[in-house]
């Protein structure tokens, strides 16, 4: 015998239960016996619930919510019992059945009172409602059934809303009833009586537990639950994207999971299989082929550690505390024992080790009541002040790691607190069970999505890692980054099993967000269409407020306005990596605030692609700096504009002509001035002078002035530009003197050490490296005392949209490496 339980969302549509029926005819043809257990159709409990609660307040909204009830069964009964004698019966037997219900809830109405006995009763209807049009719908497709109410077999005391199995009555009844005709029995679930036939419940999610008990009752060879999603997936698929099924896992676990919150079992329904040694079977109406999740007596050996991640969503935690608890025994137990004595269920214990603080979680809504009753059993310590009054903290979560395994792996819980931490989620508690079957901690209730998802990644590693980017700017840069990201999404997948989705994007006019991942091929088209208008906070806050795991902000623009807000991105425990040099060249104050909050939150502050482009530049000085090598000095030729004009620089051309060309071939910014008054390389200098340990700003570079005050001074560009034929013979003059001393000139950015930070035009000699450089290339050369006969070189090009985007783009996955623990 398999007991078959299909669930609310199994049986939510005629269409679907049409599925349900596919299935059961398969185990008809293979001629294996089974039972099944239906509960109400989808939503039927919830709006029972709201249409007793409405009546009892003398709301007359009560019968709008009967009438649809009322008439999406009728409607069921149209699609599924089209025609005949059954179809008579089914409105007949329905129609008694409604009527009663609203007779009902007209008394509850009138006496504006509905208590935990009369909601019993009115939820029973659900349940029995969906059954009977079931039953008929099997037999008009030729599976032979017959309707049961449960409340006949099982049987409970009066704790109604969840009530108490009689096992021994309960299994009697059952196994009577089963041997009382060979027909397919369609069982009630969720739904039970007391002695004298009051109708009770098992508890919100039960009909799980009346297939458990069904099964036990009958000995079956298999409880198999039918439910919504591909069976017990390693975390909620509705707050962690990417769970996966747990193909096998043991009884405890699959209880540990349940009381945790995994909805997908009613935790009471693992003891009757366990009991017996019952497999249960978690399986997809939506994908019957899919094997789903087995539970089992054997112990299973994972692939991880770490066997699911649950949550419960709302708690509060409640903590005593005082001198007075120190050392003295029975203080635990006098706690619990008042706790218990009010049936106030703990969910989770942490005693700190000093003995002097016991704090425990319970539901929000008897926080207050535990309060009061703690509060009592400690009346005289708290009179004496060796006790303090209990404290609640509200609005909090319990996320919980499971797993058998977890016992004989050490580091688990340093791995579950990292993945918490580099996320920013503040832990309030943490508590393991005595069996080490679980870790659990406390976290804000805001942090419980996120929390999860972090947990999955840094628990679950052979699974995708998912690296959430919101990205301001998207001209040349930004756009060529997508475009990157874009083409390289597939390999990253295979090989690096991460996945990077654009969840936030804005240019300078709107802003558009998308939770699960912007299409790469339409961001365009998007960003105009869905856009909403661009507000440097409004971005700031929905990125904030969406507190996604692994979020990096990307700025790839050079606004001094959002360079300004990194101080509060990176406090949200949000990454940045940012080709934009401003905020690593602001006041010293600033750039060593930013490093310090993003060492504080856990995470990256990046800006690799500030100096050199996509050349690794900043990543060699600090591998330099943390293998112990000392800096003595750093040289660089590190302006892409200004290498494109002076390595053409020969006195058979005009300077001016050559500025002209470099502004037209997009080398130089709009303005060539902001090339060269050589205020960009002057920051880039800044940058690495800090890098390499000196306490440097700005104002401390040593410019040289390439331009006349004439030229700097021009109103306009055009102005600019013919002021600059005019200073021709200046140039002029300096190109002859070089080549008279068979040299070249180069825009030579300097550190060394103990004679400051300088930025100016050199005569370099032409067997020198920098006389070699071509094109736009940059050339940054350090000397160090292991670098000092020779120095180390990079050279390449160190500019353009696709070595920039590429830099940027290396760095978002050094800052994934780094959050899932393998950078430092
Ligand atoms: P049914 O109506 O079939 O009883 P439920 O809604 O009670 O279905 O339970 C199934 C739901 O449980 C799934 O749709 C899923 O959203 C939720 N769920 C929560 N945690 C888990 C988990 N770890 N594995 C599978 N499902 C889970
Ligand atoms: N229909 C009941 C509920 O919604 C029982 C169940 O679905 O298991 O809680
Ligand atoms: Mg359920």
């Amino acid at each position: 015998m398999h007991v078959l339980k299909f669930g609310g969302s199994s049986v939510g549509t005629p269409e679907r239960i049409i599925a349900v029926i596919d299935i059961l005819e398969r185990y008809q043809k293979r001629k294996q016996s089974f039972t099944v257990v239906f509960s109400a159709f989808s939503g039927v409990t919830d709006s029972l619930i709201h249409m007793a609660q409405a009546a009892a307040k003398g709301d007359a909204l009560y019968l709008e919510l009967w009438s649809k009830f009322h008439e999406r069964h009728l409607q069921a009964i149209d699609q599924l019992v089209p025609s005949g004698v059954s179809r008579e019966r089914s409105i007949q037997v329905f129609t008694n059945m409604s009527e009663t219900l609203k007779n009902l809830l007209q008394g509850t109405f009138l006496v504006m009172e509905a208590s935990p006995r009369t909601m019993d009763y009115v939820l029973s209807f659900g349940e029995r409602a969906s059954c009977m049009i079931l039953a008929e719908a099997m037999n008009v497709r030729g599976l032979i059934a017959e309707y049961i109410d449960a409340r006949e077999i099982i049987k409970t005391d009066k704790h109604f809303g969840s009530a108490r199995v009689d096992f021994e009555l309960s299994y009697k009844l059952i196994k009577a009833v089963y041997k009382s005709s060979k027909k397919i029995k369609v069982v009630t679930g969720f739904i039970s009586s007391a002695k004298g036939g009051l109708t009770t419940t098992l508890g919100r999610g039960g009909s799980d537990y009346t297939a458990s008990l069904l099964g036990a009752g009958l000995s079956a060879q298999a409880i198999e639950i039918w439910t919504d999603v591909d069976g017990v997936l390693t975390a909620d698929p509705r707050l962690v994207k990417n769970a996966f099924t747990i193909p096998k896992l043991s009884y405890i676990e699959a209880m540990e999971m349940s009381h945790f919150g995994a909805k997908v079992i009613y935790p009471p329904t693992i003891k009757p299989a366990m009991d017996l040694g019952i497999p249960i079977y978690i399986k997809n109406t939506f994908n019957p082929n899919f094997a789903g999740s087995l539970i089992t007596m054997e112990k299973v050996k994972h692939i991880h550690p770490v066997t699911g991640i649950s949550s419960i969503s709302k708690v509060s935690l409640l903590t005593l505390q005082g001198s007075g608890l120190f050392g003295v025994p029975g203080v635990a137990a006098r706690l619990f024992e008042s706790l218990a004595n009010k049936s106030i269920n703990i969910m989770l214990i942490t005693q700190g080790s000093s003995e002097s603080s016991i704090s425990f979680a319970v539901r929000p809504e008897d926080a207050a009541t535990a309060k009061e009753t703690v509060d009592q059993a400690f009346q005289q310590d708290i009179h004496a002040k060796t006790v303090e009054p209990v404290h609640i903290e509200h609005d909090l979560s319990v996320v919980a790691l499971i797993g058998e395994n977890m016992r004989f792996t050490p580091g688990i819980a340093g791995r579950m607190f990292r993945s918490l931490g580099k996320n920013g989620i503040n832990v309030v508690a943490i508590a393991q069970g005595s069996s080490e079957l679980n870790i659990s901690a406390v976290i804000n209730r805001a942090d419980e999505a996120k929390a999860l998802n972090a947990l999955h990644e840094g628990l679950f590693l052979s699974d995708v890692k998912v690296l959430n980017v919101f990205m301001v700017g998207c001209g040349l840069i930004g756009s060529t980054l997508i475009k990157q990201i874009q083409a390289q999404a597939d390999y990253l997948y295979k090989s690096k099993h991460l996945e990077i989705r654009i969840i936030g994007l804005a240019n300078s006019r709107k802003m558009i967000f998308q939770p699960n991942g912007l299409n790469p091929n339409q961001w365009k088209e998007q960003l105009e269409a869905e856009g909403k208008p661009m507000k440097l906070a409004k971005f700031i806050d929905q990125m904030k407020n969406l507190n996604l795991s692994n979020s990096i902000f990307i700025d790839s623009t050079a606004s001094e306005e959002v360079a300004s807000k990194y101080d509060k991105i990176l406090d949200a425990s949000i990454s940045i990596s940012t080709p934009n040099k401003i905020a690593a060249s602001s006041p010293y104050k600033n750039y060593k605030k930013l490093k310090e909050i993003a060492d504080l939150r856990g995470v990256q502050f990046q800006y690799e692609t500030n100096v050199g482009a996509g050349l690794p530049v900043l990543s060699t000085l600090k591998n330099l700096m943390i293998s112990g090598d000392r800096i003595l000095k750093i040289e660089g030729v590190l302006s892409g504009s200004l290498s494109f004009i002076f390595n053409k620089f020969t006195s058979k051309v005009k300077f001016s002509d050559l500025v002209k060309e470099a502004r037209t071939k997009g080398y130089t910014e709009p303005d060539p001035r902001d090339d060269l008054s050589l205020k960009d390389i002057s920051r880039k200098i800044c940058i690495l002078a800090r890098e390499a340990g000196m306490h440097v700003n700005l104002e401390h570079v040593v410019l040289e002035k390439i331009l006349s005050d004439k030229a700097t001074n021009a109103k306009s560009v055009e102005d600019f530009l013919k002021v600059l034929e005019g200073d021709e013979a200046r140039y002029t003059a300096l190109i002859k003197k070089a080549e008279e001393n068979k040299c070249k000139i180069r825009v030579i950015a300097k550190v060394e050490h103990g004679k400051g930070v300088t930025v100016g035009l050199e005569e370099v000699s032409i067997d020198n490296p920098f006389a070699q450089l071509g094109g736009s290339d940059n050339m940054i050369v350090f000397t160090t005392e292991r670098y000092h006969e020779r120095p180390l070189v990079i050279r390449g090009p160190g500019a353009g949209a696709e070595v920039t985007a590429a830099g940027v783009f290396a760095e978002i996955i050094t800052i994934g490496d780094y959050l899932s623990g393998y950078g430092y």
